[in-house]
């Protein structure tokens, strides 16, 4: 059967890497969150002291230090999911922290941080094969997906699934910091000049905000098939 990509691209905490991570799972594709190599660069640059007390990164010193942040992944065998490495060291829990959240949205505005991000991501996806949940998938990383998905719910049930999620894993979490945050990425993310979250030419919208999980998994599932049936008719 022929394989495809599967482009997920929506706002933040929407519950994208969840259907991402299922589809994957039950159709043998592999998965990559190219979020997670974002938060992996900003987890670098703060690492680095790169940024101001506002907040600003200083982007000539990450340009010249980029060189030196290889994010890569690695499947866990538990799992059977990627995890994400720094350098090395595995950084899938430190990523998730609100810290590395309220920073990344500038780190991903970066032009020459979006170019090296998306020509790994290109290389990735080059057999097919895979599901990619992001901001840029169907739009600029594989404008040919034959499967393009925008994912969206209101800022209230996107803030109060992170605040849970995360007090599910024991990390801090205070509710009213995680919707501003949610709100400050939406706008930063989709008013960027470089590559900025709009949903891409075929996309199929989901608003997910009064959807379980097990809904949107079927959903999406039927999506999937639909297109595999059609491409091998
Ligand atoms: O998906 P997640 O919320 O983990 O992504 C973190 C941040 O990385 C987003 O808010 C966005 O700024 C950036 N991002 C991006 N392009 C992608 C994936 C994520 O700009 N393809």
């Amino acid at each position: 059967m022929k394989k495809i990509i599967v482009a997920i691209d929506g706002h933040s905490s929407c519950g994208k890497s969840t259907m991402a991570k299922d589809l994957a799972r039950e159709v043998g594709y592999i998965y990559v969150d190219t979020g997670a190599m974002y938060r992996a660069v900003t987890l670098f640059a703060l690492r680095n002291n790169l940024f101001d007390a506002e907040g600003r990164v200083d982007a000539q010193r990450l340009e010249n230090q980029m060189h030196e942040a290889v994010v890569s992944f690695r499947l866990d065998p538990a799992t059977n999911l990627p995890v994400t490495f720094l350098n090395g060291e595995n950084v899938e829990q430190t990523i998730r922290t609100l810290e590395v959240s309220s920073h990344v949205s500038p780190v991903a505005a970066l032009p020459f941080v979006r170019e090296a991000l998306t020509r790994q991501q290109q290389v990735l996806g080059h057999n097919r094969g895979i599901v990619m949940d992001g901001r840029d998938i169907g739009t600029v990383v594989f404008p040919d997906a034959e499967l393009k998905i925008f994912v969206t719910a209101s800022a209230e049930v996107r803030a109060r699934r992170r605040f849970d999620e995360l007090q599910a894993k024991g990390m801090p979490a205070d509710y009213d910091d995680i919707l501003r945050n949610v709100q400050e990425r939406d706008y930063i993310d989709s008013h960027r000049a470089v590559a900025p979250l709009r949903q891409a030419p075929g996309a199929l919208v989901l608003d997910n905000s009064e959807m379980t999980i097990p809904q949107q998994r079927e959903w999406l599932m039927s999506r999937f098939c639909e297109t595999v049936e059609k491409l091998s008719r």
